[in-house]
């Protein structure tokens, strides 16, 4: 009871103090005890969370290669799910604690400090397989937007006091600081309940996805153990997924119940590890300690350590240092994605454009399916100013990944590059409207017909895709009002 009014108060507050949501869209409340939310209108409340997160939150990481491999294991995960087709997307927080966090809709934040302090993958999945079970099981539904009837926009700045409360964002933090939202926290955990039910899915998804199923309970038992130790950067996990003595005992039990398997660690894993230990502090101290490791051959994989110091020395800018660590990589038979990104960026940086852009093109045959590639092949196509080429790489890149963001944004700058300027601001409205930005999207479309420059036929898109997003606007408004 006394829960659900200082909730409200610091929702009030937040409501006015993020910026998208105006005065006129504070909480409108009703008595009447509603449904349980439906999946599409969280999904709807995550997007415009993850709009947040994407374009103000500083410590939101903007890293394809890592991105691309945490929604390939997470992908993997949730296809054991109970739920396959749920619909998930995994971000990395640049952030040493500890932590991950499912957010309404499937959207779930994975701090560099988890994957930094994982020992192996399947510690790493471990963590993941229990947030994918609080989204399928709809423990973010059932706990926090069931209470009341409340609109649109009260329900996206909860959203952000749960972000609050279960990292360190600054986005929401800021939001939440002049309000009651702190004190709130601590009870926006899970439920004993809650937790037990994800403990024994994301157990199950574990074993299903073909993971070692002590990574749960090896994780949960070092991370209690760092506590005891240092009390500081593991705390945040433990702060939101409170761990009993009888939920170790759960787990334990679980785990006799399977034969031990060894399972291998993917290659990608040590490669991500070595990156996000190759981007902390500057890069002269990241070349010194990776260096370090390699000395004294403390390593899983001494292949990924050369992959961080090839990162390192790119960041020093030393491009002729990165190639030789990067041939290093191949001599120890290596080969990923990551690996030829980087290879391409070097090789570009140095000015051998054609040279970076062949390895590209010869990395997405080998990869079809890694994005992070094809995000990068077109940044580059753009920045030497290829901007018919990169236009017919995003657009049939759309035809695979038509709610791609970083897509759209690359046909918007083909578009710029080629002053198409209606063509421009038809792809930007796009990327607002995938980010649930419907006004923004409007405000393009509107540029657009004004630009002047567009043929009847993209003209009449234009126009089309205008009417569309003013009918899904009135929608929008009259959900706001129920
Ligand atoms: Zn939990």
């Amino acid at each position: 009871m006394h829960f659900t009014q200082r909730f409200l108060a610091a929702i009030l507050a937040l409501t006015v103090a993020v910026q998208p949501l105006s005065a006129d869209e504070l909480p409108e409340l009703g008595d009447v005890a509603s449904n349980e939310l439906s999946v599409a209108t969280e999904k709807k409340i995550g997007e415009q969370i993850m709009h947040e997160i994407r374009w103000r939150e500083p410590s939101y990481l903007d890293d394809a290669d890592i991105e691309a491999y945490l929604n390939q294991l997470g992908g993997r995960l949730a296809a054991a799910s109970n739920d396959p087709g749920f619909g998930f997307y995994f971000f990395a927080i640049s952030d040493p604690n500890i932590n991950a966090f499912a957010m309404p809709g499937g959207y779930i934040g994975v701090h560099t400090g988890l994957i930094a302090s994982a020992q192996t993958e399947s510690e790493l999945a471990g963590v993941l397989g229990h947030e994918i079970a609080h989204v399928t099981q709809r423990h973010i539904a059932r706990q926090v937007f069931q209470s009341s009837r409340i609109n649109m926009a009260s329900m996206v700045a909860m959203g952000l006091a749960l972000l609050a409360a279960r990292s360190s964002s600054q986005v929401a933090g800021a939001a939440v600081m002049s309000t009651q939202a702190g004190a709130i926290s601590a009870q926006l955990a899970f439920s004993r309940d809650f937790e037990r039910e994800a403990d024994r899915q994301g157990f199950d998804i574990l074993r299903k996805a073909g993971f070692d199923v002590r990574g749960m309970g090896g994780f949960f038992t070092r991370l209690q153990r760092a506590v005891r130790l240092y009390e500081n950067n593991a705390t945040a996990y433990l702060r939101t997924h409170p761990l009993s003595g009888e939920r170790l005992t759960d787990m334990q039990n679980r785990e006799l119940q399977v034969p031990y398997r060894q399972v291998v660690d993917s290659v990608d894993f040590h490669l991500v590890k070595a990156k996000i230990r190759a981007m902390q502090g500057t890069p002269g101290d990241a070349i010194k300690e990776l260096e370090a490791l390699l000395r004294d051959r403390k390593f899983a994989s001494e292949a990924a350590i050369h992959f961080g110091l090839a990162f390192a020395r790119q960041r020093a800018g030393d491009w002729p240092g990165a190639e030789s660590e990067i041939e290093a990589v191949r001599r120890l038979k290596v080969a990923a994605p990551m690996v030829e990104h980087l290879a391409a960026d070097v090789r570009i940086a140095r000015g051998e454009v054609a040279d970076g852009l062949r390895i590209y093109r010869e990395a997405m045959l080998r990869y079809p399916l890694n994005l992070a590639l094809l995000y990068g092949y077109g940044g580059a196509l753009i920045g030497n100013r290829q901007f018919v080429e990169s236009l017919k790489l995003a657009e049939v890149q759309l035809g695979n990944y038509p709610g791609d963001v970083r897509l759209h944004k690359m046909r918007a700058e083909s578009y710029a590059g080629l002053g198409r300027r209606g063509m421009q601001h038809r792809a930007l409205a796009e990327v607002f409207a995938l980010q649930g930005q419907t006004p923004a999207a409007i405000e393009q479309l509107e540029l657009a017909q004004r630009a002047g420059d567009a043929n009847f036929y993209e003209m009449s898109s234009i126009d089309a895709r205008l009417r569309e997003l003013k009918k899904r606007r009135i929608e929008e408004l009259k959900e706001r009002r129920n």
